[in-house]
């Protein structure tokens, strides 16, 4: 008989990591084994409030109930059959996710960055299919500092230099404009534009809000000049801001809006480019495609998650605790907190800098059980699950608080 095997500290998993995995990432110095709802735990049974999660895509906790109970139901009866043939679960799920929000049609993808990909194809198409764009000539319009995702034509209009620096030459036919500038925006527009695509609130760039006017400036920007508004909804979507989507802050519904993260319930990737049937509509049988998108599995999960959405719980949880979050935040500003953004139950603080750079608060408060994520130099963004208690979220605040008035 073998000797059973002996467990893994976390600092061996670590160092077992470095010479066989990637360096994509520069991880915080956990590694979890469970969770549940808000928490999670480690190898070493450390519990941990999760102030991140997954970057919104566990918008509603990690496990809840009503999507694992989806995913088992599921996974014990159809996993995949590719579009090839039909699946009795895509119907539904694509009825249920334009329905929700107020749009007609579906293309269901995996990732975020696919969903950007499928949204730029389709501007582009019906450009020249609808608007009469002469062929090739198609432009994107896009803002500074945007995140769309990584693939090599998203990373060509970042304008963040370490995302694109090295992986040149990039697709043309954008163009990048200030964000948050309609007059810009104005003049980058003309007629060869197919869209105009913008993260309704930008979150990687630190959960930056535009002014309130800007998306209605942009909606009526778009219909005017006869192109179309894409709202890349990927992290802002879903619940994260007090609202089923972050435009209807200003009561605007985009021609395709872009989801995915919380979509796939933080079980497996769903996204989707939900919109008009007179802008989704030009594509056709061949044109494109994808092996695992809209599979089974995927379509019991997001229609699970619409139907969590379809309450309104979730939008109203991320409202109320939102105040909590803003009225813990005002009272750490002056007090190692320099200023910070918050829509719904989503900030951006900007920590003063003498105090330590984002990575090493996040540091600090993984000591104190609190996981956060930096963004930009001294800047962490605050996204707890839509299920965190009012209680947990003043503990985080607090804990926040309290390895800010420490010093370096
Ligand atoms: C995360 C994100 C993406 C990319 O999603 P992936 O699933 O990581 O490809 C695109 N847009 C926004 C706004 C995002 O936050």
């Amino acid at each position: 008989m073998t000797a059973p095997a002996r467990a893994h500290t976390s600092a061996e998993l670590i160092r077992a990591e470095e010479p066989v995995l990637a360096h994509t990432y520069h991880p915080l110095p956990v590694v979890i084994a469970r969770a549940e709802g808000a928490w999670v735990e480690d190898v070493e049974g450390r519990r941990y409030l999760d102030m991140l999660a997954g970057y919104s895509a566990l918008n509603f906790g990690h496990r809840h109930p009503a999507l694992i109970e989806a995913a088992h139901r599921q996974l014990d009866r159809l996993t995949l059959t590719s579009r090839a043939f039909h699946n009795d679960r895509l119907a539904g799920f694509a009825e249920g996710l334009a329905a929700l929000t107020g749009l007609d049609m579906v293309l269901p993808m995996n990732t975020g960055a696919e969903a950007v990909e499928s949204a730029v194809k389709v501007a582009r198409k019906w450009a020249y299919e609808v608007k009469g764009v002469p062929d090739g000539r198609a432009t994107v319009v896009v803002a500074e500092n945007n995140f769309h995702g990584r693939t090599t034509t998203i990373v060509g209009f970042s304008t963040d230099p370490v995302a694109r620096g090295g992986f040149g030459p990039f697709t043309p036919g954008f163009r990048v404009v200030p964000y948050n500038d309609l007059a810009a925006l104005e003049r980058a527009v003309d007629d060869t534009t197919a869209a105009v695509l913008i993260e309704p609130v930008q979150g990687e760039a630190g959960v930056i809000v535009p002014d309130d006017g800007y998306l209605r400036g942009v909606r009526e920007l778009t219909r005017r000049a006869g192109c179309l508004f894409v709202a890349d909804e990927i992290q802002s979507g879903l619940g994260r801001t007090g609202r089923t989507l972050a435009v209807e802050h200003e009561g605007v519904l985009p021609d395709l809006v872009l989801l995915g993260k919380a979509l796939g319930g933080g079980i497996v990737p769903v996204s989707a480019v939900v919109g008009r049937r007179d802008v989704l509509g030009v594509l056709r049988p061949g044109e494109h495609g994808s092996t695992f998108g809209g599979n089974p599995l995927a379509a019991a999960v997001g229609a699970a998650v619409v139907d969590l959405l379809e309450t309104g719980e979730f939008q109203r949880r991320a409202t109320e605790l939102g105040v909590v979050l803003r009225e813990g935040l005002e009272a750490l500003v002056g007090k190692g907190v320099v200023g910070f953004r918050a829509r719904g139950l989503w900030a951006g603080v900007d920590v003063d800098p003498a105090l330590g750079t984002g990575r090493t608060i996040g540091e600090r408060l993984l000591h104190e059980g609190v996981l956060v994520k930096d963004t930009h130099g001294a800047t962490i963004r605050l996204a707890p699950p839509l299920t965190v208690t009012a209680d947990e979220l003043g503990d985080a605040l607090q804990a926040l608080g309290k390895v800010l008035g420490r010093e370096g």
